[in-house]
């Protein structure tokens, strides 16, 4: 059993940095920002600082990594400076993966405040059409907790804008969080709900399109559209809700990144090793 669990660390100092702070916390995969993700910058990488990332996650058997794109991206929104802005971020972020050697960029699809949602989705679709993904990358549409004009809750939205591209399905994926799936009104605790939740991905989405999990507890009830992060097993997905998670075999392949608080309470090797104990 090949279990690749890891975190989203901080890429301060620079990008060995980043993978020293996975080794620490016992990671083999993990995810990074690719610049300030409150600010439109991303970094630029050379050909060097690429390689030399590769060769040390390979050295340190740290496979595969994630960029997570800004918060500001919003490829729904009707306003033309925002949907450029996001456009020439992620693609910025998108560049990034392909001199870091990284598999994945995912982002938020975002909200359409206010223009609809068809009108949402179909920009959206245009954004990722515009989109130049390098070869060796994927771009991955992240499930949401879907507050206000918000899309991507559901694994039926997310399958639409995969649909309205005209990018090949190849290059586009999934990724499900689990604070959001449950923010969102998915079951995750009851086996039969999470069940259903399964299928869902199955008929909507395709398991096949599925790539990288994002493990977070959540503060908040199950539907409340709320986007907390807690502590695996200390919130309302809970023990239950983690071990239906980490032991459905329809995910067992995939890379599995902790986003739990890092400001206070347990650090992420608690929530890594709890993640293992869950795993039967
Ligand atoms: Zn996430
Ligand atoms: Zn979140």
């Amino acid at each position: 059993m090949n279990l690749r669990l890891g975190a989203h660390v901080s890429i301060s100092g620079g990008m060995d940095k980043a993978i020293e702070r996975q080794e620490e916390i016992g990671g083999n995969c993990g995810q990074i920002f690719a610049g300030s993700p409150r600010t439109w910058s991303v970094s630029e990488y050379t050909d060097e600082e690429g390689q030399s990332f590769q060769d040390l996650r390979d050295e340190k058997d740290q496979n595969p990594y994630v960029i997570h794109s800004t918060y500001l991206v919003n490829l729904a929104t009707p306003k033309d400076d925002l949907f450029e802005k996001s456009l020439n971020c992620l693609q910025a972020e998108l560049d990034a993966a392909g001199k870091l050697g990284v598999e994945f960029v995912v982002f938020h699809p975002g909200a359409h405040t206010g223009s609809g949602r068809e009108n949402g989705i179909e920009r959206i679709a245009e954004g990722i059409d515009e989109l130049d993904i390098p070869g060796n990358v994927t771009l991955l549409l992240e499930n949401t907790a879907g507050k206000g004009t918000t899309l991507g809750r559901s694994m039926g939205e997310l399958r639409q804008m995969i649909d309205h591209a005209d990018t090949p399905n190849e290059k586009i994926g999934v990724c499900i969080d689990t604070c959001h799936a449950h923010a969102a009104g998915y079951e995750l605790r009851e086996q039969e709900g999470f069940e259903d939740f399964l299928q869902e991905i199955k008929e909507d989405v395709g398991l096949e399109r599925i790539k990288v999990l994002h493990l977070n507890d959540s503060k908040d009830e199950k539907g409340s559209e709320k986007d907390n992060h807690e502590h695996i097993g200390d919130g309302n997905i809970g023990e239950d809700g983690f071990r239906n998670v980490v032991n459905a075999e329809e995910f067992e392949k995939l890379p599995m990144v902790l986003e739990t608080p890092t400001s206070n309470g347990k650090s992420y090797k608690e929530n890594l090793e709890k993640i293992k104990e869950l795993k039967r």
